[in-house]
Order: C-alpha cells, then structure tokens, then sequence
C-alpha cells in the first residue's frame, strides 16, 4: 500500500498598493490565463485581489506605490517583516513616479490651496481628522524605508514582466528581465 506523500505548500504571496493607482495589480491581471497555472501553486495572502486583511508570513511581497504617508511607512514595514522577498513593483515603488511630482512644492501650501481656496466650501479647513494618515513632506521610493530584494520597473510593468519574476522565483532563481520586458516610463 502506497503512502501518499504530503503535498508541497503553496507560495504564500502579499500584494499591496501605498501610493500608487492600482494600475500595477491591473497589469498583474493581463498575465490572463498565465494567472490559473499560478493559483495552482500560489495562495494570496494580504492583498487587494483577495480583500484579506490581515498580513500573516509570505514567502514574496508585491509593493505598488510609493511612500506618502505615515500609514504607508507602516505598512511597508509590516511587508518586509512578514516576507522573505520584497519586490518594487512599478515605477511608482522605485523611484516615487507620479506622486513624487509633488515633491518639489511644500506640502502645507499644497494642502491650503485646495481646502482653503474652494469658494463652494468657505469655511472648509484642512482636514486633521485623528484617523487621517500624516503626510510626510515628500513621497519616497519604498527602498528609501525598508530594504528591497528586487525591482520590476516600469509605469506599470508588463503583465510578461510580472510573470517572468515571479516565475524566477518561485523556481528559485535570481529573477531576470529580457531587454524587451523592461522599460522606464
Ligand atoms: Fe500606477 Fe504607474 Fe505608479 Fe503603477 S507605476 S502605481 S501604474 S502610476
């Protein structure tokens, strides 16, 4: 009589968005069909495409978006506590993208110019709700936090690109971009 052999664990992967447009998890969708041989051997943890909530031990960790605020800075370090890899994925994660375009203006003036200056809403403030995250004065690409194994460059990254790393890496390879897959826009 034959023993069955316990099955292999899944990669544990965790996927979130700091200060980015969810336009980086949408190009992990174009993987299309690519995505179901994955689910065969990935299981989601935290992550916006499962609406998990809680970050439990993941082998590899997907950051989209840059660093903006103190929640962001929190929740990143809760990503790189929880997961042996951490990869910046998108442009926004490696060098702050669009939202860092604000970092040449102070930030209180920002702030002041759209809440004071709306005439439809005079006597609106800047909002100091307790349980709005504080912004920080500029936004930071996530390596300037927390420690980074590997980057997918990219505004967003092809699906092909999301694929090939995580495939590497799963396959325990250092992951590898051909020339066509990576670009800086
Ligand atoms: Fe959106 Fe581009 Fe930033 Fe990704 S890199 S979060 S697609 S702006």
């Amino acid at each position: 009589m034959s023993i069955p052999l316990p099955s292999k664990p899944k990669i544990r992967l965790a996927t979130v968005s700091l200060a980015g447009c969810f336009g980086c998890h949408m190009s992990f969708l174009d993987m299309d069909e690519r995505i179901l041989a994955l689910a065969e051997i990935i299981e989601l943890d935290f992550s916006p495409f499962t609406d998990i909530q809680t970050l439990g031990i993941c082998d590899i960790g997907l950051v989209e978006g840059g660093v903006c605020n103190a929640e962001n800075v929190h929740t990143l370090r809760a990503m790189r506590a929880a997961c042996k890899v951490l990869v910046a994925l998108g442009a926004c994660a490696v060098n702050g993208g669009l939202p860092a375009m604000r970092n040449h203006l102070d930030i209180g003036d920002i702030l002041s110019q759209v809440y004071d200056g709306r005439a439809e809403s005079a006597h609106e403030t800047v909002p100091d709700d307790p349980e709005l995250p504080l912004l920080l004065d500029k936004v930071h690409p996530i390596h300037e936090v927390v420690l980074i194994d590997y980057v997918i460059p990219g505004c967003p990254p092809s699906g092909d690109a999301i694929h090939r790393v995580l495939c590497d890496l799963i396959a325990g390879r250092t992951p590898r971009l051909n020339h066509d897959q990576l670009h800086y826009d």
